[in-house]
């Protein structure tokens, strides 16, 4: 018996070694102003793909301020604007000094960790580390498709332990022509951005290291959209989506508890959540939290206020 239980002992430390050779992977997507409940609409096979590993929203909330400074200072930092204090796009009075950005803090915490940001807002630099800006180019000068190429070729050839990848495009297509299923320009950009998500997953795939590395991919955007705005609290401004795909995930949708209660285009103030079965939905916050869950970060030192999906 002794003998038996030994051999146990043995084989449970050797299958936790295997599972711990696996080097740990993040790749964060973020496409700005991109509605979960329009995505859900639209044809988009590799989000689908990306989806049958993985817990997801498309009715996930931006339970803030409906604006591009606030919604990702929530999914970089993993605080909402009572600590980030980032109000607006102005950026002004901010404390994101006291609370870093996630790659930052994978870099306090592994310091051999290679972290790298491809962006075309380039109000990005002001919540991540500047140094972590790999090439800059602005959505308005036909960044997304260059920033692309230089995104794919990074994840494809170097270490890659922390990525950001941001795409800019799909909220210009709503600002100047509405953020709708049925708005050509609005559908085609999301079609695009899901081409974008096709070339990471391919990039990620073809690493000559692979078979020894754990992903995790998280997506997500920092607003909705209503009429051709934002900034808000209509549930179509609101609305976003969240991925959180993993070669270890198993597939969960999260919906609200009453879908379809609440008109897309009706208010939906803070105090109201449950009411309407918000309340138990992703949010924004939730991203850092797990990323760190993920990598065995303690979420409470760094005063996070989301909950990790993965749990
Ligand atoms: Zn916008």
């Amino acid at each position: 018996m002794k003998r038996f239980l030994g051999l146990l002992g043995f084989l449970f430390v050797v299958s936790l070694n295997a599972h711990a050779q696996k080097t740990k992977k993040v790749l964060f997507i973020g496409t700005d102003g991109t509605r979960g409940e329009v995505l859900r609409s639209i044809p988009t096979p590799n989000l689908d793909l990306l989806t049958k590993k993985a817990i997801f929203s498309y009715d996930a909330i931006n339970n803030g301020i409906t604006i591009s400074g606030p919604g990702w200072s929530n999914l970089f930092t993993g605080v909402g604007e009572s600590k980030h204090g980032v109000i607006d796009n102005s950026f002004k009075n901010n404390q994101l000094r006291d609370h870093p950005d996630f790659l930052t803090v994978i870099k306090e915490q592994f310091s051999d960790a290679q972290t790298a940001a491809f962006y075309t807002w380039i109000p990005v630099g002001i919540i991540l580390d500047k140094t972590d800006l790999r090439v800059e180019k602005k959505y308005s000068q036909n960044g997304d498709a260059y920033v692309h190429q230089a995104a794919i070729d990074f994840i494809k050839h170097e270490p890659a332990d922390a990525t950001v990848v941001y795409y800019g495009d799909v909220d210009i297509a709503g600002h100047d022509h509405g953020f709708y299923e049925d708005v050509p320009q609005y559908y085609e950009e999301i079609v695009q951005f899901d081409r974008y998500v096709g070339d990471l997953m391919d990039a990620i795939a073809a690493r000559t290291t692979r078979s020894e590395e754990e992903w995790l991919i998280l997506l997500s955007t920092d607003h909705g959209g209503h009429k051709t705005g934002h900034g808000g609290i209509t549930l179509q401004e609101r609305n976003i989506f969240v991925i959180v795909a993993g070669d270890n995930v198993t597939k969960r949708e999260i919906k609200p508890k009453h879908p379809g209660v609440l008109e897309q285009d009706a208010p939906l103030a803070l105090e109201d959540l449950a009411k309407y079965g918000y309340d138990q939905v992703p949010t924004q916050l939730d991203i850092v939290a797990t990323i760190f869950d993920f990598l065995q970060i303690d979420s409470e030192k760094y005063g996070l206020e989301g909950k990790s999906l993965l749990k």
